[in-house]
């Protein structure tokens, strides 16, 4: 059975901003859906103004790997719901968190630290360093991968120590900042990955389509899983 994917993007900015709108006229959740069906998964999508912002129980039980875009309204997305995703992760759901996504309240809550960070747009070159070649979000990737113009995010970034990290990213500017960071969470698997700002069409560069493909193979279930917990009997045969 295919990998069931389901891209949330809040889809504000589309919207509002022609410069934006002209990049991903049919939304940023749109292109990278696209791309992902014809890598073979089985996608939907959701946005922040639907009932339960597209994330009902019911598609949360059909999803094995969430994929996360939000910039300027991750105040409006409700607690209630953030604590429905959280509880998918620990159950075992994948979540990739994208670009501004690193202070939605899902991934701090994950994270449980600012996961703030230092940031510039004025369409500095990119370089991503993999650091970890032989790891599955690395499948396919040569050294690095350039992105032409990109906004900048700097360390100090503040997020736990992750439990693998795959990329560097180096600016134009100076700074450095680790980009592609993988953590365990409960049973559930969360990949950060930092390109992605709305003002350059950086998700429809292969490259980086590649690694939102490797991290969906890498942070899907592998089977279903039943565990207990609480007081049980001893166990003396
Ligand atoms: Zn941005």
């Amino acid at each position: 059975m295919s990998i069931r994917v389901l891209v949330w993007n809040e889809f504000r900015h589309e919207k509002n901003k022609p410069a934006v709108q002209a990049i991903y006229p049919d939304g940023i959740h749109q292109v990278i859906a696209k791309f992902l069906r014809e890598a073979g998964f089985d996608v939907k999508t959701a946005t922040l103004d639907e009932p339960e912002h597209g994330l009902t129980e019911a598609a949360l039980s059909e999803t094995d790997v969430l994929i996360w875009w939000g910039h300027t309204a991750h105040n409006e997305v409700d607690d209630a719901i953030v604590e429905r995703v959280q509880e998918r992760v620990l159950r075992g759901m994948g979540l990739i968190v994208l670009h501004s996504g690193h202070v939605s309240k899902i991934f701090r809550r994950l994270m449980g630290t600012t996961c703030n960070l230092k940031w510039r747009d004025i369409g500095e070159k990119e370089r991503l360093w993999i650091v970890n070649p032989s790891h599955p979000i690395a499948a396919g990737l040569g050294e690095f991968i350039e992105i032409p113009q990109a906004e900048m995010y700097g360390e100090h970034f503040d997020i736990p120590e992750p439990d693998s990290l795959v990329m560097v990213s180096w600016f134009e500017g100076g700074e450095v900042f680790r980009s592609a960071c993988c953590y365990h969470r409960g049973m559930g698997k969360v990949f950060y990955f930092r390109p992605g700002h709305e003002t350059y069409p950086i998700y429809h560069q292969v490259e980086i389509q590649q690694v939102i493909t490797n991290g969906v193979r890498w942070a899907a279930p592998r089977q279903p899983v039943t565990v207990t917990f609480g007081n049980v009997p001893e166990m003396r045969t």
